[in-house]
């Protein structure tokens, strides 16, 4: 059965941010089922889930009690749609639950399918809001090098990852990009308060470039997640909340990856007393037992926008799916199991053994940086520590990486800079964490057993 699913693979399935020809010399890993934070394959190998899927699973696998409340929903209604002025319980409950734990005034909730879709919906009704509220200069929106915005038309431009860009035809002329804070590689250092003080200064500049009368907003990640987790200074992330409100931009905190624990809190503005005037959720919103995301804004951007578009035009931007009652049923029952259920609790327990395991690889020879913030965390490999000396292109670590990720039975994430990122789910024992921790170490040694590498460490 697994050839056959293996060659129809090949054949037909076009799968997400991969080199096409090379994923079919590769082929695919199917896999088949999941409790708590393992996975097994069609082989029946069984692998430890140190990346929670894609970030998202933060349960963990097979809580029964989201698979139910799903399966309650479908039973009694499979879809209820949101147009119209219809509605269905399970949207608005969520909606209501969000607006209870989402930070300030972030009361009022537009649901998506996932976070590009989130993005997606920001920008539009950015460009609505200030159009409709007699602003319409304003049209550019900044976001941060290495940040990840999803891979919409217009999301994907203010990624700033070059493979989202590269003959893509993006960005568009009104996206731009600062640079990232990226502690270890900031070209003023380490120091917390010089790294804070150059975004905010890299903000303001470009801001004064285009113009303030011209520049809509700011998107920005607590921590950035694909662009190799890439934990900034704490106060970071309130200094450019701060920038944005004196520079009279709006500040989208996007929560995809940080949202729901991931960096302890439950959102990872939380972290920085942040009260953003947009947030994007998606990824733990269901833990991916369901797909679906979110635009959160402000009472205060929600009246603006109803009380001045015209009263009889309905405003255009809506999803089939979006508030589906099924995915919403996840929602709910996910969020339930953070809190009441003591995930979030657990999470925050657990975070310490890992941050500790994490940081007991820097005696490793190819270790050159560590940054954990809760259960987000990447560890990124140099061959001279002393220079910071990013591996040779030609040593192939990243794919290296992956194989041995695979042969030691732990899933971590190998970003194609030499990054292995880590998220593992928040229903892991500290036993699961020493397990995903000491896999890793397994698989540095065994990179080191790769000629060239060791010859170049
Ligand atoms: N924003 C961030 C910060 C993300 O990490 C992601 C996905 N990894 C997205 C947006 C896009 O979300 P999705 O893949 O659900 O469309």
């Amino acid at each position: 059965m697994f050839n056959d699913l293996a060659a129809l693979d090949k054949r037909h399935l076009i799968h997400p941010v991969v080199p096409w020809r090379a994923h079919e010399k590769r082929g695919v890993t199917i896999l088949k089922s999941g409790k708590g934070a393992y996975v097994t394959d069609a082989d029946g190998n069984t692998l430890i889930d140190g990346f929670s899927g894609l970030w998202c699973v933060n349960a963990g696998y097979g809580q029964q009690t989201i698979v139910d409340a799903v399966k309650r929903q479908l039973e009694e209604m499979a879809y209820a749609t949101n147009y119209f002025h219809y509605g269905n319980e399970n949207a608005v409950r969520l909606a209501a639950r969000l607006a209870e734990l989402a930070p300030g005034d972030l009361n009022r909730v537009f649901f998506t399918l996932g976070g590009s879709d989130a993005i997606d919906s920001a920008i539009r009704m950015i460009r609505y809001y200030y159009n409709v509220t007699g602003r319409p200069a304003k049209k550019h929106m900044i976001a941060l090098q290495r940040g990840f915005h999803g891979s919409s038309s217009l999301g994907s431009g203010l990624t700033a990852l070059k493979n989202f860009h590269d003959d893509f035809d993006s960005p568009a002329p009104w996206q731009h990009h600062i640079a990232s804070p990226y502690p270890y590689r900031n070209p003023v250092g380490q120091d917390p308060q010089a790294i804070i003080a150059a975004s905010v200064q890299a903000l303001k500049d470009k801001v004064a470039e285009i113009g303030a009368d011209n520049v809509a907003a700011i998107f920005a990640e607590p921590v950035q997640g694909s662009g190799g987790v890439l934990v900034p200074p704490d106060g970071w992330f309130k200094a450019m909340r701060e920038a944005a409100r004196e520079l009279d931009i709006l500040f989208v905190a996007d929560e995809v990856i940080t949202g729901f624990g991931r960096t302890g809190p439950m959102f990872g503005s939380e972290y920085d007393g942040v009260v953003p005037d947009m947030m994007t959720i998606a990824k733990g919103l269901t833990s991916a037992y369901q797909p679906m995301g979110a635009l959160m804004m402000s009472d205060a951007l929600y009246a603006a926008i109803a009380d001045s578009s015209p009263e009889a035009r309905a405003i255009g931007h809506g999803f089939t799916y979006s508030g589906h009652p099924a995915s919403a049923a996840a929602g709910l029952e996910a969020i339930r199991l953070y809190t009441e259920g003591g995930l979030l609790e657990n999470g925050q327990k657990i975070a310490p053994r890992f941050a500790g395991g994490l940081q007991s690889l820097y005696d490793h020879p190819l270790v050159g940086d560590v940054r954990v913030r809760g259960l987000l965390a990447a560890v990124e490999l140099v061959t001279d520590k002393e220079c910071k000396t990013k591996p040779d292109a030609g040593l192939n670590i990243s794919h290296h990486l992956a194989r041995l990720s695979y042969e030691k039975r732990v899933i971590f994430r190998a970003f194609s800079d030499d990054i292995a990122g880590f998220a593992p789910p928040l229903c892991c024992s500290e036993d699961d964490i020493d397990i995903i921790v000491s896999r890793f170490r397994e698989v540095l040694d065994e990179l080191l057993l790769v000629n060239e590498i060791r010859t170049a460490a």
